[in-house]
């Protein structure tokens, strides 16, 4: 399962455009989320530790990258 990488223009990191992927096309999912969408349906995930989260998903991400390379 191949999805196209595309470079996100908030902080030039590569991310998998995947279908259904929520926010901006030309955003990573950590940077969709920093900003409102009309989407924002998880008001539970975005709590006090929200640092903490993205640096999980940021974590997640170089796993995912590197396995794919
Ligand atoms: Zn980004």
């Amino acid at each position: 399962m191949a999805f196209p990488i595309k470079i996100c223009s908030i902080c030039s990191e590569e991310f998998e455009l995947k279908p259904g992927k929520p926010g901006f096309a030309n955003r990573c999912p950590a940077c969709s989320e920093q900003e409102p969408t009309t989407n924002s349906a998880n008001p539970t995930k975005s709590g006090g530790n929200k640092e903490l989260d993205q640096e999980r998903r940021k974590a997640m991400r170089d796993l995912l990258y590197r396995k794919d390379s």
